[in-house]
């Protein structure tokens, strides 16, 4: 350096100290514009962000609203089902009614009169005997249609319980033993058998579901049974086991039978029993609607 003029040095040093000075700026200038460039590329980035957010939320707002169609198609399908269900067991329960109506003999909710009786050649399906602790005389066999057996029993179980003597005097009869009664009492009673053991009351007994009750304590088979305590019981609760009373006091259709009921099924009997009706006074169509209620 010694041989260099003064003027060289002080142009290399000044050189030197824009050089310097120049890369310090130049080094701020590039610190500026990458903060600038992170600053910007941030702001991008917290834009994106929420965009992406915002994008998010509406999505999930999407989804909620689709998931609460879905929850109200569901419940509609769900409902559809029940209806149909509802539907299928209400076919199912009138194929079951239908069938019970097919399976049960109609003659065993028929009115009987003076000119429609059962043909002679009428026989129950099935019959069964009664146990003999419930019958009238001991030696003999009484039989009812094997399907009101269980309802009887209950009933004549229950009125014993009760600490009452109710007995079955008389049950099913068939045509044929109808005809040797009826002559018998022709013998003794003349024409006046008619109306001691008409057409009505022996078609009832032909069926097998009719029994006439007494009770050891009444002097004669049936006369003053309505006087008993076993009556009183029959005529609050037979209905229970579906028994009616045939021929009540004041029915204008046959004479009063105190001892005389018909097996019709729990459900007629209680509505016969609810209304104060009689059986011979409601409309056959209506009878007929229960059959299917039968042994129900
Ligand atoms: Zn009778």
């Amino acid at each position: 350096m010694r041989g260099m003029p003064k003027t060289a040095l002080i142009g290399v040093l000044s050189l030197l100290a824009t050089l310097i000075t120049g890369t310090g700026a130049y080094g701020y200038y590039y610190l500026a514009s990458e903060l600038g460039r992170a600053q910007e590329a941030l702001t991008a980035t917290k834009q994106d962000a929420e965009a992406r957010a915002a994008a998010l939320m509406e999505d999930l707002a999407i989804k909620n609203e689709e998931k609460i169609t879905l929850a109200g198609e569901l419940r509609l399908l769900q409902e559809a089902h029940e209806d149909e269900k509802r539907t299928v067991r209400k076919l199912s329960n009138t194929v079951d009614d239908l069938e019970k109506i097919v399976a049960t003999d109609p003659e065993l909710l028929a009115k009987y009169s003076k000119v429609y009786f059962l043909n002679e050649n009428y026989a129950p399906a099935k019959l069964s005997s009664i146990a003999t602790e419930f019958t009238f005389q001991k030696e003999r066999t009484y039989e009812v249609h094997a399907d009101i057996a269980e309802f009887l029993e209950d009933l004549l179980t229950d009125a014993k319980e009760e600490g009452l003597s109710l007995v079955v005097a008389s049950s099913y009869r068939s045509f044929n033993t109808q005809a040797a009664l009826k002559s018998g009492y022709r013998v003794k009673f003349g024409t006046g058998a008619n109306t001691f053991s008409a057409e009505q009351g022996y078609s009832e007994h032909q069926l097998g579901t009719a029994v006439d009750f007494t009770t050891p304590t009444v002097g004669g088979m049936f006369v003053g049974f309505d006087k008993t305590d076993e009556y009183a019981w029959l005529t609050k609760h037979a209905y229970k086991y579906g028994f009616i009373l045939s021929y009540p006091k004041g029915n204008t259709y046959y004479q009063y039978e105190p001892w005389h009921w018909r097996f019709v099924g729990k459900k007629l009997a209680e509505r016969l029993h609810e209304d104060n009706d009689y059986f011979y006074n409601l409309d056959q169509r209506v009878i007929d609607s229960y059959l299917g209620k039968l042994f129900d």
